[in-house]
Order: C-alpha cells, then structure tokens, then sequence
C-alpha cells in the first residue's frame, strides 16, 4: 500500500454529461484500469452524470468523491471551480449549476452567428450533434465540429485560431460570479478547489486577488498537479499553495482518450511538502 500522501487520486475529468468523449461507466473502468485509487467525475456545471460515475465506481472498488467544475467570471476571465464531496442533490447547488448551464446554448447561437459571418456556416447544428444536452453545448463541441468540417486538423489549432478573445466564434459571456459558486459548494457541504490556476493568462496582480478572493471566499484547495500545467507551473502553484496556506489536488482533466495530454491516473505524485486535499474529504469518500 502506498503511503496516502501518495494515493493515486485523479479528481478533475469529463464525460459525455459535459464535453468528455466517454460515458460515465467508460471513465470509471479507464481510471480503475490505471491504477486510479480515488477518482471524481467533474462535468462543467453539471451533475447530471454523478449517479452513474459512483456506482460505476464502486462496483469496481474505485473509490469515490462526488464533483463539478464550475465556470466563473473573475477579473473579466472565465475561472474554473472545483467542487468535491458534496450532496449531489442540493437545491441551491442544482439551481446554481441549472442557472449557468442555461447561458450556454444562448452563447452557442452568438458563436454560431460569429463563425457564419467569418464564412463558417452550420456550426450551431455541427456543435449540437456532439453533445447529448443542448444546454451543456460547450467551445469544445464546437472545436469538435471545426474538425470534422476540415477547418482545423486539431483542437489546439481550432482554440489558436478561433473561439478566444478577438478570434471569429468568440463570445465574451458572464458566468456566475467566484462568491456564488463557492456558496453553492458549500451549502451542498463540499470543498472548492481553484482549477488549473496556469491556465488563466492573468497578470501576477490579478492572480494575487484571484488565491486572496478565493481563500477569503472559503476556498481550501488548489490543482497542482493538473493536465494542463508544466513543470514550472506545478513548482509555482505548489508555492502559491502553501503561501495561501491552501491543499493541494490532483487530476488529469481528462476528456478525450484520442485528444487529451495526460490520462486518467497518469500524474506526476504530489510534491511531498504539500497536503492533499483528500485529507480534508476522508468523511466524503464513498467506498464500494
Ligand atoms: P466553455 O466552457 O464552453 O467555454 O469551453 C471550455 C472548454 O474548452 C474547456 O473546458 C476545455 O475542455 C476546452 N478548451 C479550452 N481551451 C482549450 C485549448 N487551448 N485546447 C483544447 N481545449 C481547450
Ligand atoms: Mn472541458
Ligand atoms: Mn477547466
Ligand atoms: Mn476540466
């Protein structure tokens, strides 16, 4: 048995619920099949998928920790929250996410129009066909469709030249704000964890108010270990961590077994010096 410090937890991916490629079920078996020991299904702004990930789980002894990732505006970005052990069926939670998740197909049709205008028809439609809930519709369906149509050869080209700030299919929108996503976690009684904290391009300023809003808000913890950060960023967020005095996660933010840079389970352990935020959700962890 490898010392908890070291337990191979994976707490951040995506499944069909939001804009993953596989099912629930699939996840679960991919994650046990890695050598996942603790696994957490996070759909944007969903929940819808929770049930099913945590019977999937359990059937196969994975242990379990209920998620979300909550998209949020701060400093006019889009931030990504991090939910964890929390009652799935909380009523401000489920409203909140209910609430947010009904922006996303208003934004799909703007995008839509933009990427018309730029000589791109069909898009709405195209996105539509890759997702299972309309109102999940997500800038990565519509990467997906751009990709099928030829228009790019990847996702990372279609995010270089389309979908982001000043590029055609691009649509600034307002998201919930940083202090109702973490009153949502935790009146569903769970723990918020800033997500991939590289990932945002803001200033050292803007991210110095990002870790002092957030740990001021009630935030505990924050991904390190993620797919999307480098080895600098992983030594500068683990600093951050502890200057913040917050826990550390660790998850691959996996989507796609054809696209994605890193697989279930396949990090990088976290740097001994830091505490896990699976220390603080021993009570959440659901065992089969
Ligand atoms: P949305 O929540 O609709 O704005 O879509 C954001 C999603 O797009 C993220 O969760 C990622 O899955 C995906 N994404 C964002 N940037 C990139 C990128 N540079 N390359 C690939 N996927 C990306
Ligand atoms: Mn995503
Ligand atoms: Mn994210
Ligand atoms: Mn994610």
């Amino acid at each position: 048995m490898r010392p908890v410090h070291l337990l191979n937890a994976d707490l951040h991916s995506h499944s069909t619920v939001s804009d993953g490629t596989l099912q629930p079920e699939d996840l679960a078996a991919r994650a046990h099949a890695n050598g996942v020991q603790l696994w957490a299904l996070t759909d944007h702004d969903a929940v819808a998928g929770q049930a099913r990930a945590r019977e999937a789980a359990l059937d196969l002894g994975l242990a379990y920790l209920t998620g979300t990732e909550v998209s949020v505006s701060f400093a006019g970005e889009t931030v990504h929250i991090i939910g964890l052990g929390f009652d799935p069926a909380n009523d401000d939670l489920v409203r909140g996410l209910a609430a947010t998740r009904g922006g996303r197909l208003q934004r799909a049709r703007e995008m839509a129009d933009s990427l018309a205008r730029a000589g791109i028809p069909g898009a709405l439609d195209g996105a539509l066909a890759y997702v299972d809930d309309p109102e999940a519709v997500s800038r990565t369906h519509f990467a997906r469709f751009l990709v099928e149509r030829g228009v790019c050869s990847d996702a990372h080209e279609v995010f270089r030249r389309f979908l982001t700030d000043g590029k055609p299919g691009h649509v600034p929108h307002r998201w919930a704000t940083l202090a109702e996503a973490l009153r949502w976690i935790d009146a569903a009684g769970g723990l918020a964890v800033l997500a991939h904290p590289g990932r945002y391009g803001f200033t050292p300023t803007e991210e110095w108010a990002l870790f002092d809003s957030f740990q001021r808000l009630g935030g505990r913890a924050v991904e390190v270990m993620v797919g999307a950060h480098n080895e600098a960023e992983r030594v500068a967020y683990g600093k951050l961590a502890q200057e913040f005095e917050l826990l550390a996660s660790r998850g691959s933010d996996f989507h796609d077994p054809s696209d994605s840079r890193t697989d279930l389970g396949a990090l990088p352990d976290l740097p001994g010096r830091l505490q896990p935020v699976w220390l603080a959700l021993q009570g959440r962890i659901q065992h089969g």
